[in-house]
């Protein structure tokens, strides 16, 4: 089987040599309370230039030699002793860059596909993508009904399902993406008021359209952000969620105009989506009702193939996707 090992750490973006692929001998045996699965479907997450990078973050670096860490659906094909699995059960977990994995019973969720739901939505919607959008709005951003909300990154994963939930919740929302197909997808399909092409030379200009902004999503900082602190209504939230744009940077940029959070009243927090575990469910419950009834919609962008994902994780940081980018690793 194969396997997709950390190479040598990039310095600036992932480059061919950052990773290598190991052919392995299929001789994997479960042990006790411990499953052998075979994956199915691997997410992309612009996290994962995070987890090569050597500092302290909220896990542990991904050492060299190491299988690349990600998250993944897959199927138990065989169980272990005393393993609360059973062969055939559909599971998610942090399975990795790989063919197989075994795994050990607590560090996998077994999954069931609610009526008018996909499982790949558990990678995406139900999954942390989906997740961050929901528990950001919900405790960060602190949203209310008529209040501006402005998502960067919002044609992407966790940006798509923000300016819908923000709809939803009653705001006005302002979208920031990077193409003109993306800013039509964001504004005809998924109902936002306005998208901006970020890359568009006229854009700072263009973006004065949406006014003076209550609540920031912000997924991509650098001078995005830096250009949203001028434009904050008193007692605005921004909720850091990433800073896509600066993961390939070998040193972060500085913001610029953080007085304006004085003179605004205005609060920035950072969260992670970790924290929030205990409250899933309930959330999936709900996100998995407005999969079914068609109020959340979704887009996915499917790469074939295990050995695909070292040249497709790129393609995060240069915008390549509309929607979440997955790998198809086996048949489900
Ligand atoms: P996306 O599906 O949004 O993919 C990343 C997108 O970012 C690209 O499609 C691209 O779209 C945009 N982008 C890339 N480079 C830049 C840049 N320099 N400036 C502006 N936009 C850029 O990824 P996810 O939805 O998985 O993740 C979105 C963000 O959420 C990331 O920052 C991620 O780290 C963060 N995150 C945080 C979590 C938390 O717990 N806090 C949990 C999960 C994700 P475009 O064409 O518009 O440029």
């Amino acid at each position: 089987y194969k396997r997709i090992v950390l190479n040598s750490r990039p310095l600036a973006d992932i480059e061919p040599t950052t990773f290598r692929t190991e052919t392995l001998p299929l001789d994997l045996k479960p042990g006790a309370r411990e499953v052998l699965v075979q994956v199915t479907w691997l997410s992309l997450d612009p996290a994962m230039r995070g987890y090569i990078r050597d500092v302290r973050s909220y896990l542990p670096p991904v050492q060299i030699g190491e299988t690349m860490r990600a998250q993944g659906l897959g199927v138990v094909v065989q169980a272990g002793t005393d393993s609360a699995l059973t062969v055939g059960q559909l599971v998610s977990g942090p399975f990795g860059w790989t063919e197989f994995a075994v795994m050990k019973d607590k560090n996998v969720e077994k999954i069931t596909v609610p009526e008018g739901v996909q499982a790949l939505d558990f990678l995406n919607t139900l999954g942390s993508s989906g997740l961050t959008a929901y528990f950001g709005l919900r405790d960060v951003c602190d949203l209310k009904r008529g209040d501006k909300l402005l998502v960067s990154g919002a044609a992407g994963s966790v940006g798509s399902v923000v300016c819908q939930l923000g709809k939803r919740a009653g705001a006005t929302v302002y979208a920031i993406a990077g193409s003109p197909d993306k800013c039509a997808w964001l504004e005809k399909e998924l109902g936002v008021d306005k998208a901006f092409n970020y890359k568009s030379p006229t854009f700072r200009q263009d973006f004065k359209e949406a006014g003076f902004i209550d609540v920031y999503f912000d997924n991509v900082g650098g001078d995005i952000l830096d250009m949203v602190l001028t434009r904050l209504n008193k007692g605005a939230r921004i909720a850091l969620c990433g800073a896509i744009s600066q993961y390939n940077a070998t040193k972060p940029k500085g913001l610029q105009n953080y007085l304006t959070l004085i003179s605004m009243r205005a609060k920035l927090q950072g969260f992670i989506i970790l924290d929030y575990t205990s409250e899933f469910p309930a959330a999936i419950e709900e996100m998995a009702r407005g999969l079914a009834d068609g109020s959340i919609k979704r887009k996915f962008h499917i790469v074939e193939g295990l050995e695909q994902a070292p040249v497709a994780l790129p393609m995060l940081f240069s915008g390549g996707n509309t929607g979440k980018l997955v790998v198809k690793v086996s048949e489900e």
